[in-house]
């Protein structure tokens, strides 16, 4: 049944009815815009929105906690992030934050990079996913192991090209993303690669070379991993979770989920953003894209005829602020609703 205290929804209305250009009749917009006309699109927008602004204030207090005042800063920009959008002619506009720590200017990049990549790598014959993991570590020591496994990586590469430039041995291809789980229990936080390479040889290659250089030690055979790709569009979904699987999708864990011991953990993840920080999480290597032609940024610009829209968390939506139409049309479930007031974790670290 209707909620008859929620805002009235856009999506169905015909864009006429938004031709208000009364008090406001000029608007500025910058940058191509995105499309609005996709409902489904529009209702994960205000669902990441959501996510990213409860995410943000969490992200804030544990800042706060740690005396991190520039930290704040960053959360509070991501807290803002599309706060305030214009839609002109089918399309919206707003201001993104572009922090790693928004799932809005995530999904953005993400939708990039897919759209770079998967041309290229459809054309590989046999695809392999590889992982490659090392010894779990504590926060402290998360920025130093970070930097040990992409460090760790450029040398394989670097020796297997100069092995192939002499004629005995396999050159690497593929992509690869920095990634971090965190483990509640035991308190660690488990820094690893997820890769797309071309084939079987350059999987089984990568592995050894990874066992040989972080040693016994560091590294075992049963902590790393392999297998064929067959649907590459997800197994690219699945490589650029960019950074932590805890922030992209608090329902990640299906089986705490419906056991209903879930968490998002925030602390944690304010950690992996730390530790994170200025590193190349995404990176391709031993093939370059094609190239394409940039188009050029369509500059500030004053329209007529726009409607302007605030998001407000009460409605977790954007609501047109003349006629308090609502933009996206989400509503959250409400387990989702449940999760992000009740389970977040704001301690554990
Ligand atoms: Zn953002």
């Amino acid at each position: 049944m209707a909620d008859t205290n929620q805002p009235a929804n856009l999506c169905g209305n015909s864009l006429n009815t938004l031709a208000y250009n009364g008090t406001t009749p000029v608007g500025v917009i910058t940058g191509e815009g995105s499309d609005m006309s996709n409902s489904k699109a529009m209702k994960s927008k205000g669902k990441r929105k959501l996510i990213s602004q409860t995410m943000a204030l969490s992200l804030i207090d544990i800042a706060k906690r740690k005396e991190a005042p520039q930290q704040a800063k960053t959360y509070w920009n991501t807290y803002h992030c599309q706060n305030k959008i214009t839609s002109h002619d089918g399309k919206l506009y707003g201001k993104y934050c572009k922090n790693r720590s928004c799932t809005l200017c995530l999904s953005i990049r993400k939708a990039e990079i897919i759209n770079k990549y998967f041309p290229v790598i459809k054309e590989w014959q046999e695809p392999y996913l590889v992982t490659l993991t090392i010894k779990a570590c504590s926060a402290k020591r998360l920025n130093y192991m970070f930097k040990g496994v992409l460090r760790g990586f450029s040398q394989i590469y670097a020796k297997c090209k100069k092995r192939n430039q002499r004629g005995n041995g396999i050159k690497l291809m593929g992509i690869k993303s920095l990634e971090c789980n965190f483990n509640p229990v035991k308190r660690t936080y488990n820094p690893h690669l997820h890769l797309i390479v071309a084939n079987k040889e350059m999987a089984e290659l990568l592995i050894d070379e990874w066992l040989q250089k972080f040693t016994s030690k560091f590294a075992t055979r049963k902590a790393q991993d392999y297998r064929r790709i067959y649907n590459i569009e997800t197994a690219l979904i699945e490589t650029i979770k960019y950074g932590s699987k805890i922030f992209t999708e608090p329902d990640v864990n299906k089986e705490a989920e419906n056991k209903g011991t879930a968490m998002i953990q925030a602390a944690a993840l304010y950690n992996i953003f730390e530790a994170m920080k200025g590193l190349r999480i995404f990176d391709r290597f031993g093939f370059n894209l094609p190239k394409t032609h940039q188009k050029e940024r369509k500059g500030a610009r004053a329209v007529t005829g726009h409607s302007e829209w605030v998001f407000m968390a009460k409605y977790h939506d954007w609501l047109n602020i003349e006629n308090e139409l609502t933009l996206s049309g989400y509503i959250p479930d409400a387990k989702l609703a449940y999760m992000l007031k009740n389970y977040i974790d704001v301690q554990t670290e």
